[in-house]
């Protein structure tokens, strides 16, 4: 069995209401999907975090890294995953070749879990996990005079549909951060627990005073304090408050990943499978974390597809500690706005706040193209005649 096409589907859709975090505002949803088809017809599906303009990994994906997996066997997915890397690593050890790299990585596991007829948690090593809890990622910025008054009222909305665990953005500065953090504990009492999201908003002194005086609200973790670039902040902002740490969404493979653990800067890792190299690079960073000690749970912020490949992964994902009664792995669950997500697949099944992990072969989604079909703004197709012929080196 050969790879015959890879396709790579960009998505964007306008949201009806703009929402922000400590960075910028979104006015769009994006997202890119990856089909790898094999000379037989059987297909995989995998997803790219995109974290910009989607359109761009039609050509990242189609020059750079289709030439290593046309024409070879899927089965062979962590070989074609070190050739990828290697032949990419002059330019692309972090960023953009390692998000597409990643989705199709994913695509892979997918078709794999089809040819054997297995889910993919069975081929990462077996299913620890039948469902995951799942907590709210929402509580962005809105538009709106009284933020406050909004976060509590959608905070109380997701504890009513039975979650029991959600995430507040933070990082717009001390005053308003505590402002908004004391109105959402306030709406949703002392049982539900909550975690708070800086999106590297901080530099290391912001973050420890935030982190100092937020504690007293009881925060499950504190989540990209500071700068990715920056893990002996990240150690310093661990050391100097007593929120326990998270981050990991914004570094790549297993070399990052190392960096990270080696400063001491995380209690809990967060590696985007959609981009930071895919399930077989989060297989390995997993395994590491549960070496140094740090739990891992992955980021996630896509489609079904993208949702799928982190349930698996969290089915499989090893015991921090090996014990009766590890805390255990959570799924981040997108409750922001997102059509894409909504139509382009059918979402997992859930009896919030568990979601069940899939159990049919690959990452078991059921695709529904057609529903999205207005939200697609580029489909590019590479074929093996196409790799051919662009060809400048050869193994
Ligand atoms: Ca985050």
């Amino acid at each position: 069995m050969r790879i015959e096409r890879i396709e790579t589907l960009a998505y964007q859709a306008p949201i009806d209401q703009p929402f922000g975090f400590s960075q910028w505002w979104f006015t769009k949803r994006s997202a890119l999907l990856v089909r790898v088809v094999t000379d037989d017809g059987t297909e995989g599906w995998g997803e790219v975090f995109a974290h910009v303009e989607p359109t761009v990994y039609g050509a990242v994906i189609g020059k750079a890294l289709a030439p290593v997996y046309m024409g070879a066997n899927p089965l062979d997915a962590g070989v074609l995953w070190d050739r990828a890397y290697n032949r990419s690593r002059p330019y692309g050890q972090k960023g953009m070749i390692i998000n597409a790299l990643s989705g199709i990585d994913i695509a892979l596991w997918d078709l794999n879990g089809k040819i054997l007829g297995q889910p993919v948690s069975q081929l990462l090593g077996g299913r620890r996990r039948e469902r995951i809890e799942s907590y709210a990622t929402g509580l962005y910025r809105t538009e709106t005079d009284d933020l406050p008054g909004a976060l509590a009222a959608e905070a109380r909305g997701y504890a009513e549909q039975g979650f029991t665990a959600m995430k507040l953005k933070i990082g717009y500065g001390f005053d308003i951060d505590m402002e908004n953090l004391r109105a959402v504990r306030a709406a949703i009492g002392p049982s539900i627990r909550l975690a708070l999201d800086a999106n590297h908003g901080y530099d290391v002194p912001d973050a420890v005073r935030l982190g100092r005086a937020a504690a007293e609200y009881d925060i499950l973790w504190y989540e990209e304090p500071v700068v990715a670039e920056d893990k002996a902040g990240y150690a310093e902002v661990r050391a100097r408050q007593p929120i326990p740490v998270a981050g990991g969404e914004e570094e790549f493979t297993r070399y990052g990943f190392r960096d990270l653990f080696e400063a001491r800067g995380v209690d809990l890792a967060q590696p985007d499978l959609g981009g930071m190299g895919g399930l077989s690079e989060a297989r390995i960073v997993a395994t590491m974390a549960s070496a140094f000690g740090v739990r891992c749970q992955p980021h996630v912020w896509g489609t079904p597809v993208a949702l799928a490949a982190s349930l698996h992964f969290l089915s499989w994902l090893p015991d921090v500690p090996g014990s009766a009664t590890p805390t255990q792995p959570m799924l981040e669950y997108d409750r922001s706005l997102h059509p894409i997500r909504d139509s382009v697949a059918v979402a997992p099944e859930k009896s919030l706040p568990w979601v069940d992990v899939p159990d049919g072969p690959g990452l078991g989604v059921e695709m529904r193209l057609d529903a999205a079909e207005q939200y697609l703004v580029d489909r590019t197709v590479i074929t093996a005649a196409d790799v051919r012929a662009a060809a400048s080196t050869r193994e």
